[in-house]
């Protein structure tokens, strides 16, 4: 007997023939994310990739916890694997399960033979390892309708696996495998979920931070990077852009009416990113905001600030409720760094009545009022790189 780890595809195996293109992208994610972790050997096929340690020295359960976090898997499962025998499934089911039925009382098997020619159905396989598990355990229950228990046996071609440990993978669809975009990435709530968000659908995110430095901190840029390192442990890496709108902002507030301040503010924002995007080969744009969260994010407001983007503008957040937003920054572990009070360039100079019905006459009347263009050269000419790894 040997512990194994079991991962389940999810929606990739509704691929047709473009199946095999995100199963590498999965194998190779997978490989690169247990590299350092010891010898181990994956195998994969009939929709499952299988784990096995090659010495005792290789590191499992970081290799579950980080499995859990690869896209495409729907489930991450801890298994014993053994020979494809009705003895030496029974002997591993007594030695192997008992403690993962600690605590409970009551539990069912199924059992699953992708091997056909194995000498017992499903259902007879299922009664043997249950009647096996009786005989260790004669305080358990079999209850076929409400266990608290589920105990699964799977005989594969290679050998037979068993396991009660039901983990939840990452979900979504494989890493790189639906090409690379920017995300517009604050320290705030809203923007890690969006880049996990669009993450989950195969891309590979950037992401773009904007800094006012003096009027935001040095530890606010810090929270920014850790943001992204904790995102990062689902994407692997991410190149996290700095561009200061220092200048910029301070300009704004000197020449134009306040009320258009944040919208010619976002539109500066948008455009670096586009060039920041261009840059970087990233095809989309990727930000936090939800419909009415906040004056800029109205419909007329949005409407203003894509104007002056030439590429998709994702913004999966739109439809959520801050409360739901929550729930995932909760989930993925980025809420607790995300309230940290570090101030945002967004709140530096922010207006007392921000304009929610804009029209795109008065906003570039506004923006003739200065020489935007070359505040933003400048802006982009001192981009800052940071290479944030996660393992
Ligand atoms: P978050 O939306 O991440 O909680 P927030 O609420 O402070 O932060 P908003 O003012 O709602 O940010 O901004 C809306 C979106 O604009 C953010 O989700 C993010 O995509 C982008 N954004 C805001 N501030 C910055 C910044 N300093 N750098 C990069 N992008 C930003
Ligand atoms: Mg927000």
């Amino acid at each position: 007997m040997k512990e194994v780890i079991l991962c389940k595809y999810g929606e990739i195996v509704l691929k047709g023939l473009n199946k095999s293109y995100f199963e590498s992208a999965m194998v190779a994610t997978v490989k690169r994310r247990v590299a350092d972790l010891g010898a181990s050997e994956i195998s994969f096929g009939q929709s499952v990739l299988t784990l096995t340690p090659l010495d005792d020295a290789f590191d499992f359960e970081e290799a579950l916890r980080r499995l859990k976090k690869v896209f495409g898997l729907v489930s991450v499962i801890r298994a014993a694997a053994c020979d494809k025998t009705p003895e030496a499934i029974l002997a591993t089911a007594q030695t192997y399960l008992p403690p993962f039925l600690a605590g409970v009382s009551t539990f069912k098997v199924t059992g699953k033979r992708a091997d056909k020619h194995f000498p017992m159905t499903s259902p007879e396989l299922s009664a043997e390892i249950g009647g096996a598990l009786l005989d260790v355990m004669p305080c358990l229950r079999v209850d076929l309708e409400h266990p608290e228990r589920l105990i699964h046996v799977e005989v594969r071609e290679n050998a037979a696996y068993l396991h009660a440990d039901d983990s939840k993978g990452a979900g979504g669809i494989p890493g790189g495998t639906a090409g690379r975009a920017l995300l517009l990435l604050s320290g705030g709530i809203d923007s890690p979920v969006a880049g996990y968000m669009i993450a989950k659908r195969g891309a590979i995110i950037d992401a773009l931070h904007f800094e006012s430095f003096p009027y935001t901190s040095e530890r606010a840029k810090e929270k920014v990077l850790s943001l992204a390192g904790i995102v990062a442990e689902y994407t692997g890496r991410m190149n996290v852009h700095v561009i200061s709108l220092t200048h910029i902002q301070e300009e704004l507030k000197r020449r134009v009416n306040e009320e258009y301040f944040t919208l010619l503010l976002r539109r500066s924002m948008m455009r670096l990113a586009v060039r920041c995007a261009e840059k970087y080969y990233c095809d989309a744009i990727v930000t936090g905001e939800s419909l009415g969260q906040v004056a800029s994010q109205t419909m007329q407001a949005l409407t203003v600030t894509d104007a002056v983007a030439d590429r998709p503008v994702f913004r999966p957040c739109i439809g959520m409720d801050k409360e739901e937003i929550i729930t995932v920054a909760r989930k993925i572990g980025t809420f607790d760094t995300s309230i940290l009070p570090y101030e945002d360039c967004c709140t530096v100079f922010t207006p007392k009545h921000p304009k929610t019905r804009p029209t795109m006459e008065k906003v570039l009347a506004e923006e003739a009022k200065l020489d935007l263009p070359a505040l933003e050269d400048e802006a982009f000419a001192a981009i800052e790189e940071h290479i944030i790894k996660a393992y």
